[in-house]
C-alpha cells in the first residue's frame, strides 16, 4: 500500500484523485488530506478516507475545528514529510503550492505534480532537487502525454509539441472579448476543472504555464517547445524525435487518467474512466497554429519566464489577482493582460535562488496588482 497525502484535496484534482483511490482502495491508504476553506467537504472526506493528519485554513491558523475525526491536525509542510507519506499529491491552486513541494521534494516524496505555478515560480529550485534525486510524477495532462511520450526513448528528442483546445472564446471576434462574462470563461468546451485555471485556459495563461512546466520538467530548451491549438482536447501532447517521427498520446479528456498514470507509475492499470474509448467516434482531429493576438496572456508567460528572476513569481501573482478579481466582476476579462503586464513591467527582478526571495515577489506582485486595480 502506497501512503498518499493529498494537498488541495478539496479541489477538482483532489476530488479527482480520491475517485481514483476509492476505485484502488487495495492499493492505496489517504495518510495525509489537506484542504482549505470547504470544511465541509473536507469534513465528508475525513470521515471517509480516515487520514492520520489533516490541514485546513483552521489549523494553519492554530485552531482545531471539530469534526475532523481522530486526525491529528498538521501544517502542510508538516504533512508532506511524514514518514507514512510515500507520495503527496500536490494541487493546491496557485502560488501556496510552492513551499509544499519543495519541502516535499526535499523529503524525497514522491510529487505527482498538478500544482504547475509552484514550477512556474520555482523551477529553478524545484530542478535543483529533481537534479539531486528528488521525482516529479506530472498530472497535468499535457505534461503527463510528454512523460508518456518519452518513456523508453533516449536523448534524440528534436521537440515537445503541446496542444492547446484555445478555450472557450476561440472563434469569438477579438473585439467581443472585452465582454466576456466569468459565467462564459467559465464554460470550458472540453475539461472541467476549477475555477482559476478554466480562466486560465481561457486566455491562455495557462498554456504559457504548461511550457514553462515542460521546460523545467523535461530540461528542453525554449525554442524546442511549440503550442498547437488542438479543439478537441483528445491529443493531449506530442514529442517530434531528431528522425521526424512524432509520438503522440491520446486518450479521453479526463483527469483521472493522468492521475492515475502518476499514481501507479511505472505501472498500468486496468482503468474505468479509460477503457472503451472509440477512436472512430471521434471523427476528426484537428490541429492549427495560435493567434498570438488572441491570446496576449500566453507571451506575457514566456516572456516572464525567459527573463527568469523572479518575474515568473510576480507574473503568477499579478495573475491570481486579475483572474480572482475578473471573476468579482470587477475587472474585464481583456484588463487581465494588461494589468499581469503593468505589475510585470514594474517588477524589479531579484534572483530566484531561495524561496525567501520568490515569496517576496509573490507579496510584492500581489500588493500592487491590487493597488493598480484599485481594489
Ligand atoms: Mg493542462
Amino acid at each position: 500500500m502506497k501512503g498518499i497525502a493529498i494537498l488541495g484535496s478539496t479541489g477538482s484534482i483532489g476530488c479527482q484523485t480520491l475517485e481514483v483511490i476509492r476505485s484502488f482502495p487495495q492499493h492505496f491508504s489517504v495518510v495525509g488530506l489537506g484542504g482549505w476553506r470547504n470544511l465541509a467537504l473536507l469534513r465528508k472526506q475525513v470521515e471517509e478516507f480516515h487520514p492520520a493528519l489533516v490541514s485546513c485554513q483552521e489549523t494553519e491558523r492554530g485552531s482545531a475545528p471539530p469534526g475532523l475525526g481522530n486526525a491529528t491536525t498538521v501544517t502542510l509542510e508538516e504533512m508532506v514529510s511524514h514518514p507514512q507519506v510515500d507520495l503527496v499529491v500536490m494541487a493546491v491552486a496557485g502560488p501556496a503550492g510552492l513551499l509544499p513541494t519543495l519541502q516535499a521534494l526535499r523529503s524525497r516524496k514522491l510529487v505527482a505534480l498538478a500544482s504547475k505555478e509552484a514550477l512556474v515560480m520555482g523551477g529553478q529550485l524545484i530542478a535543483q532537487e529533481m537534479e539531486a534525486g528528488a521525482t516529479i510524477l506530472p498530472v497535468d495532462s499535457e505534461a503527463s502525454a510528454i512523460w508518456q511520450c518519452l518513456r523508453g526513448e533516449g536523448q534524440e528528442v528534436a521537440r515537445l509539441i503541446i496542444t492547446a483546445s484555445g478555450g472557450p472564446f476561440r472563434k469569438r471576434p477579438i473585439s467581443e472579448l472585452a465582454s466576456v462574462t466569468p459565467e462564459e470563461a467559465l464554460n470550458h468546451p472540453t475539461w472541467r476543472m476549477g475555477k482559476k485555471i478554466t480562466v486560465d485556459s481561457a486566455t491562455l495563461m495557462n498554456k504559457g504555464f504548461e511550457v514553462i512546466e515542460a521546460h523545467w520538467l523535461f530540461q528542453t530548451p525554449w525554442d524546442r517547445i511549440q503550442v498547437a491549438l488542438h479543439p478537441q482536447s483528445i491529443v493531449h501532447s506530442l514529442v517530434e524525435f531528431q528522425d521526424g517521427t512524432l509520438k503522440a498520446q491520446l486518450a479521453a479528456p479526463d483527469m483521472r487518467l493522468p492521475i492515475q498514470y502518476a499514481l501507479f507509475y511505472p505501472k498500468r492499470m486496468p482503468s474505468q474512466w479509460g477503457n472503451g474509448f472509440d477512436i472512430t467516434r471521434i471523427g476528426q482531429l484537428s490541429f492549427e497554429s495560435l493567434n498570438r493576438e488572441r491570446y496576449p496572456c500566453f507571451d506575457l508567460a514566456l516572456e516572464a519566464a525567459q527573463a527568469g528572476g523572479t518575474y515568473p513569481a510576480a507574473l503568477c501573482a499579478a495573475d491570481e489577482v486579475a483572474v480572482g478579481l475578473f471573476l468579482e466582476r470587477k475587472l474585464g476579462f481583456t484588463e487581465i493582460p494588461t494589468l499581469v503586464q503593468k505589475v510585470v513591467d514594474e517588477h524589479r527582478s531579484g534572483s530566484a535562488t531561495s524561496l525567501e526571495q520568490i515569496m517576496d515577489a509573490d507579496a510584492w506582485a500581489r500588493r500592487r496588482a491590487l493597488e493598480m486595480a484599485g481594489a
